[in-house]
């Protein structure tokens, strides 16, 4: 009997390009949403583009959010569900994206993202992550209905931020190696298109690491497309494996054991050397990763991270312990393995 089955769910409608938060509203029409909008944002964000959002939808209600937490969800619950809302438009960075995602989960009701930083692959994706105490806690949740990229907003964000997407993107290398083994060793799932997505993605970002410059327009293009395909990629595997393998549960670890010291993105790409590493040996590709990386300005070392090299040791032996997720990285990788490639790698 045949009985296979898959929901792929993706974003309807993605508009990118110089100038378009203030076509937010016509991409809002397309969707033929019911009741009222209700905007999810965070000082900064608010104050360089709230207007421009609240121009076009009168009388919009919004909260404003200090910062990613599961109280935060509760409070957009509480205020979208006092104002009537029909669906959430989350802009900014991370955060109010994040909350908006899991609260429209709650709430049962769609979100529009609308990024003003291009920082990780998670303005297009299902996956909210939520900081709670030590831990952040990753939770499943639906694409964004549409996504409204602006690139002259994405390319006034600071510059650390779009690296940081950059190597977000370029960290899928390495998730997709992971996936495939896991698929080889422990029979997990695989999707040979997503697969194929995300790795190209990768390729092609690093193919243009010589066009993301600061202060270029093109490189919030380039890079906003690379999050676009990466979040397609996820929602197509209908999981985060394309874009999320060894390199970001060393991420994940350096957040709990050094919580706030660099960007998700900056702590993955530089995982992402060290587990090429891992799968391809001292000749391996963990050079073109980071060439890459270095090129765009993003770190390449603990040093860079603001990590020291302890901590780094330290996330790369206990990485495997935070998921039940098969990876390179195995059931553990012994201390003295993981200095010898943080040291041949250069990171410490
Ligand atoms: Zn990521």
């Amino acid at each position: 009997m045949f009985d296979k089955s898959t929901w792929i769910k993706l974003p309807r409608s993605v508009l990118q390009g110089h100038g378009v938060l203030d076509d937010l509203s016509a991409a809002v029409d397309e969707l033929y949403l019911s009741g009222e909008p209700f905007l999810v944002t965070s000082p900064s964000p608010n104050r360089i583009a709230g207007d421009r959002v609240r121009e076009q939808f009168d009388g919009i209600s919004s909260v404003s959010l200090d910062r990613a937490s599961f109280e935060s969800v509760e409070r957009v619950v509480d205020a979208a569900r006092e104002a009537d809302a029909g669906y959430l438009i989350a802009l900014g960075g991370g955060k109010p994206i994040d909350v908006a995602k899991m609260a429209s989960d709650r709430l049962d009701c769609g979100f529009i993202s609308v990024p003003t930083a291009a920082s990780h692959d998670g303005i297009v994706s299902g996956r909210s992550s939520i900081p709670e105490g030590d831990t952040r806690h990753s939770v499943a949740a639906d694409p964004p209905l549409a996504v409204v990229a602006d690139t002259e907003l994405l390319a006034e964000a600071p510059w650390e931020l779009t690296t940081a997407g950059c190597a977000d993107i370029i960290s899928n290398y390495t998730a997709v190696k992971d996936w495939e083994l896991a698929h080889r060793l422990k029979n997990v799932e695989y999707s040979e298109y997503a697969g194929a997505l995300s790795q190209m993605t990768a390729e092609m970002l690093v193919g243009s690491a010589d066009s993301i410059k600061p202060g270029l327009e093109e490189s919030a293009w380039i890079v906003t497309k690379a999050l676009v395909s990466s979040g397609v990629a996820m929602s197509i595997a209908g999981s985060s494996r394309p874009a999320s393998g060894a390199e970001h549960l060393f991420s994940h670890q350096l957040d709990r054991i050094a919580p706030g010291s660099a960007l998700h993105g900056h702590q993955v790409g530089v995982g992402s050397i060290m587990t090429e590493y891992f799968h391809s040996g001292a000749r391996g590709e963990w050079t073109d990763i980071r060439d890459a990386l270095s090129t765009m300005g993003a770190p390449t070392t603990a040093d860079e991270l603001g990590i020291d090299d302890e901590t780094i040791i330290e996330a790369l032996t206990t990485a495997h312990e935070i998921r039940d997720r098969y990876t390179i990285l195995g059931n553990g990788v012994s201390e003295e393995a993981a200095i010898e490639a943080a040291t041949i790698t250069g990171v410490i």
